[in-house]
């Protein structure tokens, strides 16, 4: 028999279900599609374009560059691939987005009436969205219940599968436009220095749980809010791409530590993982999580949405050393660090009183980790319209955070260079530094570094008092 392997958010051989069944005993045709007709606004973002160009050349390589790499409605693709390969059977490893589930269901059922096999197969969740309800039938709405009760007392995330050891790859030059084709590579170079730091493919998604393994893991708990400590284990882009699995992650977790949850920085570390399944369940069941507040209450809140924050927030000028450090480092690296997402994201939403949206679109723009589940479950999180979310009142303190989480200020040293001889006492408040402690420190506030956008005070007052005359309107 002849198989199409449609691979989509799964670019591995490892641990891929889909392709472990193409592979038993027959033909498969390895096929990646672009597809630039359903996703609609929630098209790939540019730092997440440059990622999938890399990750495809990775995946490619590692099929013998017998992947045929098109672009186009999948519905179309796979049915000329299946007439001129002659195939009888097309698989892939499920995907979650609302979106791609209602283009899956369509696919399948075509192929269904055209009387070709279909089978899609769990790639990503360790446990499936339709998997885990509450007592009452309905969805959980809270992480910790969801997780602790749900997920981890329903059953054992499935075990981890081989790569394919046979296999017969058939390849037709004709069905392939190539990875060029795809233009996936942004026209503005801003992601010059992406490839030092990220290796996108399976390889570096499996360096980069080798390396998290041998120690970092054993300090997880305490060293993952600490920006400049490299603490986590920066898999997140490759567990979007599906360069490795959730499974494979969560089992090599484990058996490192004979295979008990019950040390703190596992059970941390593993309980991420559970968020990062509480976002896509959530995305699941409340289809609407990207465009609509969780929490209606928040549709009467008076935004003030002012352009030129938004601007100086997203170049990192706020004048808010934390904040700009944040800033600066999602633009250089593509990255930013969870604690500091969190931070960024309150000055955002609530100081700057701007929609969550404008974040989560420029999160979509430039993280290489862009994940619809994750990233707007998180923007609703901190913006406190969110399921299980964090409360409107507790506004994160951009000053107090960096004094906790970077007392030395090591972090906005190194990407607020311009403030790097500012002493520790005043590196996350330079505008409370005496006029000769910045002249020594070769500062003049509004020229070298910007002074303040907003009081942190009086801005976070306002924010209260918004969401006060929300409420009250609801
Ligand atoms: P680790 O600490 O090593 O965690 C391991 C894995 O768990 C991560 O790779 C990720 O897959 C998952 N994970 C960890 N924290 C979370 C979380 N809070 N929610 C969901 N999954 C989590 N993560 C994304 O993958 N894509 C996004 O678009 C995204 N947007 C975010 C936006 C905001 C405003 C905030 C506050 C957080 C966002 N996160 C997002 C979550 C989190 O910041 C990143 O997953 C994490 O920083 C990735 O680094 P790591 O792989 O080293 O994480």
């Amino acid at each position: 028999s002849t198989t199409i392997m449609w691979f989509r958010q799964d670019l591995r051989l490892r641990d891929n279900p889909a392709l472990r069944e193409a592979c038993r005993g027959s033909n498969v045709i390895a096929v990646y599609i672009y597809d630039d007709i359903n996703p609609g606004s929630h098209e790939m973002g540019a730092a997440s374009k440059w990622w999938l160009h890399h990750s495809l050349a990775s995946l490619n390589s590692s099929l013998d560059n017998k992947l045929h790499i098109l672009k186009g409605d999948p519905a179309v693709i796979i049915d000329q691939l299946i007439k001129k390969f002659d195939a009888n059977e097309v698989v892939w490893n499920r995907c979650y987005e609302p979106w791609q589930v209602k283009r899956d269901k369509q696919i399948k059922s075509l192929l269904k009436n055209n009387d070709i096999a279909v089978q899609s197969f769990n790639g990503s969740l360790l446990w499936e969205p339709w998997e885990i309800m509450n007592k009452a039938g309905s969805p959980y709405k809270v992480f910790t219940p969801y997780y602790r009760k749900g997920c981890l007392q329903a059953h054992e995330p499935r075990a981890v599968v081989d790569a394919p050891r046979h296999y017969s790859y058939l390849y037709d030059a004709d069905c392939d436009s190539g990875l060029n084709s795809l233009a996936l590579l942004p026209d503005i170079k801003w992601y010059s220095q992406f490839s030092n730091r990220w290796q996108p493919g399976e390889e570096g998604a499996a360096k980069n749980l080798s390396h998290f393994l041998s120690e970092p893991i054993q300090s997880y708990k305490e060293a993952r809010d600490v920006p400049d400590k490299k603490g986590t284990s920066f898999l997140s882009p490759h567990l979007h791409f599906g360069e490795i699995s959730a499974h494979q992650v969560w089992y090599a977790t484990l058996n490192k530590f004979n295979g008990s949850i019950d040390n703190p920085d596992v059970d941390s570390y593993l309980s991420e993982l559970g968020w990062r399944e509480f976002s896509h369940y959530l995305l699941y069941h409340f289809p609407s999580l990207p465009e609509k507040n969780f929490n209606s209450k928040f549709n009467q809140f008076h935004w003030r949405n002012k352009s030129q924050d938004l601007t100086d927030w997203q170049n990192g000028m706020t004048g808010v050393p934390m904040v700009d450090a944040g800033m600066r480092e999602l633009w250089q690296t593509g990255y930013m660090h969870n604690r500091v997402r969190m931070i960024v994201g309150s000055y955002l939403v609530k100081n700057l009183m701007t929609h969550w949206h404008q974040g989560e679109a420029w999160f979509w723009d430039c993280l290489l980790d862009a994940d619809l589940a994750a990233n707007s479950a998180s923007w609703q999180w901190v913006a406190g319209s969110g399921a299980d979310a964090s409360p409107f009142f507790r506004i994160f303190n951009p000053v107090t955070q960096g004094e906790k989480f970077d007392p030395k200020g090591a972090y906005v040293r190194e990407y607020c260079p311009e403030l790097k001889d500012l002493p520790d006492k005043y590196i996350h408040k330079p505008w409370e530094a005496p006029e000769h402690i910045l002249r020594d420190a070769g500062i003049t506030l509004g020229k070298d570094y910007p002074h303040p956008l907003v009081d942190l005070k009086e801005s976070r007052q306002a924010a209260l008092d918004a969401y006060s005359a929300a409420k009250d309107a609801h």
